[in-house]
């Protein structure tokens, strides 16, 4: 998730968290040695293959990322202070985010969870 369009809400949408399947949200090397120093090796240990023999979030059953969800907000990145670079880099309202949002499914409206 981003934080540079006010205009689209990511706390009722989480759309680009739910790709669908392991390894789709690639984590990039310097992801990895980031969580090492940050005596992080849970994150680590939990990555899959994905494409470009790199490595990508692990997703649950539904697809969505496993960081995805804290207790009250279904759609918040429970690690979000030091998630992946490929996450911060994602631009809310770019035409990517749109594409996610346009599909209901991936679409979570109500904070909940
Ligand atoms: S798809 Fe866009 S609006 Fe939805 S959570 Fe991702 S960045 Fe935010
Ligand atoms: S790490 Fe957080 S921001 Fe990145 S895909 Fe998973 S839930 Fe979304």
């Amino acid at each position: 998730m981003s934080t540079s369009s006010p205009d689209l809400d990511c706390l009722t949408c989480g759309a680009c968290c739910r790709t669908g399947h392991d390894g789709r949200i690639l984590v990039p090397a310097e992801d990895l040695s980031r969580w090492k120093r940050l005596g992080r090796h849970d994150l680590v240990a939990q990555v899959q293959p994905g494409h470009f023999g790199e490595v990508g979030f692990a997703t649950r059953d539904g697809g969505a990322c496993v960081h995805l969800g804290v207790p009250g907000q279904q759609n918040a990145c429970a690690i979000y202070e030091i998630r992946g670079t490929t996450c911060r880099e994602f631009e809310r309202g770019s035409w990517q985010c749109l594409e996610f949002r346009r599909d209901p499914s991936l679409v979570r409206g109500a904070a909940g969870g």
